[in-house]
């Protein structure tokens, strides 16, 4: 199999890129009240090789984020072995049965979205004595496809995961449906946090960034703006 590296189209200037993301989070935060530094980029490194990754370290990058743990578990360690203060974010769907690898390997997982998956987040952060911080995801359209609690049940589900379990919850997440404004959804997810006392509302991608953050995330995650175009990723085993 061709590893995705091999595909990519030439490297695009990852540093021009990453300037200009952040020059726009910096001004919408400003136009919302809010200041820039209140929010983090989530660089989606997803599909990228590694050396996009290290373009964006290079420029001075330190968050990140990869949605499969094989994938990073490929990619990270050995950047990581180089900067070893960068944060790697998971921020796609984890199987409980790799909930061993994620907890070994990520800073933070920002998908946590089932009763099975948060037990076993639980066991393997007792085992492994690594706590890293935990976002339960929202489905905030209530997509039957889609991970994440249902919305209704989202008070009861972080409730289960922080207290009941000792999960290090920090903060919520959502992937809005694709063929909908993406306001009220985010609105949605930063009152689910706000009632919850949680400090971490991760939402906005590539096309939606500056609304979430004038709504009030903390966390967006900006692929393509940042890399570019993904190659075709992988097929799954
Ligand atoms: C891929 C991905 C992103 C980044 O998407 P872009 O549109 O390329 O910015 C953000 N969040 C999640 C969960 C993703 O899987």
């Amino acid at each position: 199999m061709t590893p995705p590296a091999a595909v990519s189209a030439p490297l695009p200037d990852i540093a021009a890129n990453l300037a200009a993301v952040k020059d726009r989070i910096a001004a919408a935060a400003r136009e919302a009240g809010r200041a820039p530094e209140a929010v983090t980029l989530v660089a989606v490194a997803k599909t990228h090789g590694a050396d996009r990754a290290e373009a964006a370290l290079a420029a001075g990058h330190r968050v990140f984020g990869e949605n499969r743990v094989q994938e990073a578990q490929a990619k990270w360690p050995a950047l990581r072995a180089r900067y070893p203060d960068l944060e790697l974010h998971l921020v796609g769907a984890l199987q409980s049965n790799k909930a061993a690898e994620a907890v070994a390997l990520f800073d933070v997982i920002e998908s946590v979205d089932r009763p099975k998956l948060a037990a076993a987040l639980a066991k393997e952060m007792d085992r492994q004595g690594r706590r890293p911080a935990c976002l339960v995801q929202i489905n905030t359209g209530e997509e039957p496809q889609k991970a994440g609690s249902p919305p209704a049940e989202a008070e009861a589900f972080i409730a289960h995961c922080r207290d009941t379990l000792g999960l290090p919850v920090t903060g919520v997440m959502c992937i809005p449906p694709a063929d909908e404004e993406p306001a009220p959804h985010f609105a949605l997810l930063r009152g689910i946090a706000a009632r919850a006392g949680l400090p971490v509302v991760s939402m906005g991608m590539s096309g939606d960034y500056e609304t979430a953050v004038h709504l009030g995330a903390t966390h967006v995650r900006v692929g393509t703006a940042v890399f570019g175009a993904r190659p075709k990723p992988p097929p799954t085993t």
